[in-house]
């Protein structure tokens, strides 16, 4: 117990650039986790993968509950998303018990990968809640404001990371869209792995309708180019997903610098005394 305080306390101490700036000057914070959240094909595709680029700190305060990307480290990159508390309608443990399952007024929610004594503690801290119609809001990675959607936050006027961009570049090859989300690691795995279904469609292509004549060459040509885009496409897609799970600060960085001109100082600043973690 004592050894999960002291790991609850690191995760806390990471996060508090993104609290500082994100919590309202009557909010605090009531208890913090590691999990992750991850798309339910993101699961079935690439389990450990999924581990590695959707890790998420936990943050229940008194008002909502945080979700914040972070790196394999805790440290908080790229996005950040809340659940209001009076926007939960039920909270149910998974069946391994890392696992947390929320019916939201608008929507379903699952985190995954917590420790067990988190989610038994965090059922019995979001159990019994009044319920509003609101699902998961995606907040501005430079000031916090909920709702500003894809384009630039209306609040401090800062930019985010675009799905389209994102998928246009899988689109092209597949991996150059993970690269520009920040997922380094799995972009070059993607990259290496089309590399491979080029050289493998080609020798398909060359087989099926042997080199020997042009015409055979244009429909190999024809046929391979369709095989690569449904290929492509399909990785489109799936980035598409994944650059939709937030609003994916230009740097990576939370919070990230606000548009030139826009500071976001109107927020009062809260000390360090307002994030400390409490057991109930
Ligand atoms: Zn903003």
């Amino acid at each position: 117990m004592k050894r999960s305080n002291r790991k609850r306390a690191e995760l806390l101490a990471k996060a508090a650039p993104v609290l500082k700036a994100a919590l309202a000057p009557d909010e605090r914070v009531q208890y913090v986790a590691a999990g992750v959240v991850s798309l339910w094909w993101e699961h079935l595709m690439a389990g450990w993968a999924s581990m590695l680029i959707n890790r998420t700190t936990l943050v229940l305060t008194t008002q909502r509950l945080l979700l914040i990307h972070t790196n394999s480290r805790g440290r908080p990159e790229s996005y950040v998303n809340q659940i209001l508390l009076d926007g939960i309608r039920s909270v149910k443990r998974g069946w391994l018990g890392g696992a947390l399952k929320l019916t939201l007024g608008r929507g379903r929610w699952t985190l995954t990968g917590l420790r067990r004594s988190d989610s038994a503690q965090l059922v019995t801290m979001l159990a019994g809640r009044p319920t509003a119609a609101s699902g998961v809001t995606a907040l501005c990675p430079a000031c916090f404001e909920p709702g500003a959607g894809h384009r630039a936050c209306a609040r401090c006027r800062t930019s985010v990371k675009s799905p389209r961009t994102a998928a246009f570049r899988s689109l092209v090859l597949p991996g150059l869209g993970d690269f520009y989300l920040g997922h380094r690691l799995l972009a070059s795995m993607e990259m290496v792995g089309s590399a491979v279904t080029w050289v493998f469609i080609i020798a398909l292509m060359l087989s099926a309708f042997g080199p020997n004549s042009e015409q055979s060459a244009v429909v190999a040509a024809i046929f391979g180019g369709l095989l690569l885009l449904v290929v492509n496409g399909f990785d489109a897609l799936l980035t598409y997903a994944q650059a939709k799970k937030g609003l994916h600060s230009l740097d990576r960085h939370l919070p990230t610098t606000p548009a030139a001109g826009h500071l976001v100082a109107d927020r009062p600043r809260l000390g360090m005394s307002g994030v400390s973690p409490h057991r109930p």
